[in-house]
Parts: C-alpha cells; sequence; structure tokens
C-alpha cells in the first residue's frame, strides 16, 4: 500500500472563461461527477481555482475508475492523477520519489515545475523545482533534465489542502457541462452517422432522448437490438438515455401503394419529422438532432433538407452538416460505436428504397404526393405504437 493518498484534478475547458454564470456550469459538472462516483465509492468531490478536487475517502475506493468516469465528463480539458504530499519540502520529496520517480522511463528527460497557490509556503517556487529536479536525479541517476523539450513534465503545486505531485495529464472530454445546453431529440438510426450527431450535441450541453423508426416485420428484433446497443454506448456521456420507439410499416406500404416511387424517400422523412416532433412536445424539448451530412445520399441534397425541415416548428439540428464520412467514421470509432453500427442489420429507410430517389424535390411536387395518402390519420397511426425504452449504464 502506497503511503501517499492519490487525487484526481479536473481542469476545466470551456467553463473557465464563464463570468457570472460559471458557478452554475460548475453545479453541473459536479452533479455529473456525483453520480458517477456513487456508482464506485466514496468519493469528497469540490471545486477550488478552476480545478475540481476528487479525493477517495476510503482505502477501497478505485481511483482508476474514477478516472475512466472524469474523463467522460463533459467540461473538463484535462486531468491528472496526483500525489499528494504535506506542506512540507521532505514529505514532497518522499512523494516524488514513491511515486513520480517509478513512471519516468529510464534514460528519458524531464522538467520539474512548481506553483504556490498557498503563498505562505516558505519555499519559492524556482526553489521548490530545483530540490525536486535533484531528487530525482539522485533516485535514479539514468535521467536527465531537460528544460526546453522535455519528455516528461513533473509538476507540484502547493495549494490550499496538500502539496500535489503530478506528471502527466490526461485529455479531459471537452465540451460544454452535461445538460446546460437545452435538451434535444435524436433521430436514432442504426447507422454510422445519428450516434455521432447525438455525441456531438451533448457534447456541447445538450440533454438528449432519442427516436427510432421501425418497420417490423421488414426490420427483424436484431435491428431493434443493435440502435439499444448504439444508445447504450452514448449513455457513457449522458448515464441514461431513453428511446422513443415508433413504427412505420403502414406508413411505408401506404406510400408504395399510393405514391410514385422517387418520392418514397422524401415523404417517409416527412413522416419521421412529424413522428419526432410528436416526441419533441411530448418529452417537452427544444430541438431534432439528425445525422445528416449535406450530399451524402439522395435525401441528404440541400433541396430535400429543405422539403424535409419545411415541417418543424422547432430548429433541426445537423452536427455532421459539414463532415466526411472519413471525419465522422474517425469520431464513431472515438466513442466506441463503430463496431455496432456496421453490424449488417436493416435500417426501415433501406426497406423499399426507390432506385432513382429525387435529389432535387420541389414542395408542391411534394405535397402533391402527399395529398395521395391520409397523412393525419396514417400520423396519428403510427403515433398510437410510440413505445419508451428506457437505457441504462448497468
Ligand atoms: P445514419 O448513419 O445515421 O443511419 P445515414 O447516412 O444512413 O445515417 P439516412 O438513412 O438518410 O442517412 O438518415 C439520415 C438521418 O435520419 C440519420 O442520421 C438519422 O438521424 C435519421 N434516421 C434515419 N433512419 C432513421 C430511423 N430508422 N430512426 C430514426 N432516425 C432515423
Ligand atoms: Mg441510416
Amino acid at each position: 500500500m502506497e503511503n501517499y493518498k492519490r487525487v484526481i484534478l479536473c481542469k476545466y475547458g470551456e467553463v473557465a472563461l464563464k463570468g457570472v454564470n460559471k458557478p452554475k456550469f460548475e453545479e453541473l459538472m459536479m452533479k455529473d461527477l456525483r453520480e458517477r462516483a456513487d456508482r464506485i465509492g466514496k468519493f469528497d468531490i469540490y471545486s477550488a481555482q478552476s480545478t475540481v478536487y476528487i479525493e477517495p475517502q476510503g482505502e477501497e475506493d478505485d481511483i482508476d475508475a474514477m478516472l475512466d468516469e472524469a474523463s467522460h465528463t463533459f467540461g473538463f480539458s484535462a486531468l491528472t492523477l496526483a500525489a499528494v504530499a504535506k506542506k512540507d519540502i521532505d514529505d514532497i520529496i518522499r512523494v516524488v520519489k514513491d511515486y513520480t520517480v517509478p513512471t519516468l522511463p529510464a534514460g528519458s528527460s524531464f522538467r520539474a515545475d512548481a506553483k504556490r497557490a498557498d503563498k505562505t509556503f516558505p519555499m519559492k517556487s524556482p526553489n521548490i523545482a530545483a530540490k525536486v529536479g535533484e531528487a530525482i536525479l539522485e533516485a535514479s541517476p539514468t535521467l536527465r533534465v531537460d528544460l526546453h523539450t522535455p519528455d516528461n513534465y513533473v509538476m507540484v503545486e502547493i495549494r490550499e489542502r496538500g502539496a500535489y505531485i503530478h506528471s502527466t495529464q490526461i485529455k479531459g472530454a471537452g465540451g460544454m457541462p452535461r445538460n446546460s445546453n437545452g435538451r434535444g431529440i435524436l433521430l436514432l438510426s442504426g447507422g454510422i452517422d445519428s450516434p455521432v450527431a447525438g455525441y456531438l450535441m451533448m457534447k456541447r450541453g445538450v440533454g438528449l432522448e432519442a427516436v427510432h423508426f421501425e418497420s417490423f416485420p421488414y426490420t427483424s428484433e436484431a435491428a431493434r437490438e443493435k440502435v439499444l446497443s448504439l444508445a447504450k454506448i452514448l449513455t457513457s456521456w449522458c448515464g441514461t438515455l431513453k428511446v422513443h420507439i415508433i413504427s412505420v410499416t403502414h406508413i411505408q406500404e401506404e406510400l408504395r401503394r399510393h405514391t410514385s416511387e422517387d418520392y418514397f424517400t422524401i415523404l417517409l422523412r416527412r413522416f419521421m419529422m412529424r413522428l419526432s416532433l410528436r416526441v419533441q412536445k411530448y418529452a417537452g424539448s427544444d430541438c431534432l438532432i439528425t445525422g445528416e451530412s449535406l450530399g451524402q445520399v439522395a435525401s441528404q441534397t440541400m433541396q430535400a433538407i429543405g422539403v424535409t425541415d419545411e415541417i418543424s416548428d422547432v430548429p433541426v439540428f445537423r452536427p455532421l452538416i459539414g463532415l466526411d464520412k472519413e471525419d465522422i467514421v474517425k469520431i464513431s470509432r472515438a466513442i466506441g460505436a463503430f463496431e455496432t453500427s456496421i453490424l449488417p442489420y436493416e435500417d426501415c429507410c433501406t426497406v423499399f428504397t426507390p432506385s432513382h430517389p429525387k435529389t432535387r424535390p420541389s414542395l408542391p411536387n411534394v405535397t402533391a404526393q402527399e395529398q395521395r395518402v391520409d397523412v393525419d390519420a396514417l400520423t396519428e397511426e403510427a403515433w398510437a405504437t410510440h413505445e419508451i425504452v428506457t437505457v441504462t449504464r448497468d
């Protein structure tokens, strides 16, 4: 057992720049961290000087698991695992030797720095840094000092509650605190794009619920399971995700029977919009979110998007609009969704896909086609199939 305590220091990202509203954002970040900590053990979580401290209260509490949780908490730009020494130079050196030296690879270079937030500490920062540097060299003679391009930094921060010693930082989740920027309904298919769109909006602080359209028996139970698995991946960031599931089977059959084939996709997308708005009103949220990217497929041309948007009385956000598929795949892999997204299950959009969809639909032509079916009755009937599945992390 180590004879020092380890704590996590979480540094603010954009929130550091906030003025009078800063405490409101801090509160949301702490709430998120506390919910996560409750899953793992007992931690004391508090903020001071644009940093949140996470201190384990018991011996058994798993700080590495907590570090992983903190790395999924939006609002923090960087995290460090620090060892805590007493505010006493001998104790600082003892902890540097015990904790830091074993983490520095043989033959590598380092630079020691010190920061004194507590000015009552009797030594000045450069003297602390020099002492620490000497102690490291003495403990491990293969290491060398490099002030300009060191392989590692060793930092000693003298703060209110102790001296914190850390070397490597890991990247935080960035973005804005969870639930700090309104609420949205994500149109979640089983593809690559929509989970990424949901992730990017969550990262900006949007609280999510999702809607998924299925077309049983043309789509299978496995396709639904895949969507729920994708929702579960998103819960690493958002905790819980409600997925509203609505059947569009009869809408699709009616469209196929009564409208021209080349309008099928755009007409279906307008129905999805109407039903998503129902969900948005039902959930009391503020916007819709889709995974569309300009020009990716026929239904994602500017004209098609315009004709789809015409239905909506709330903003429709498309965070992938300017991203290439390659960029989207990169994010999909980074959030761990890609392998699930490429499982080969059919989506309702691929059932009855026309061979020559209209790429430049005009609104009058689209509404003329729509008059061939009973839009209100079909919407109502689909809404009656509405189910809610609440996806949690466990
Ligand atoms: P994705 O990879 O997200 O499936 P895509 O490239 O396959 O997107 P489309 O099938 O045209 O593109 O769908 C565009 C967007 O419409 C999706 O990103 C998603 O937001 C929404 N969408 C498509 N199908 C469904 C569905 N079955 N349920 C809910 N939303 C859907
Ligand atoms: Mg799709």
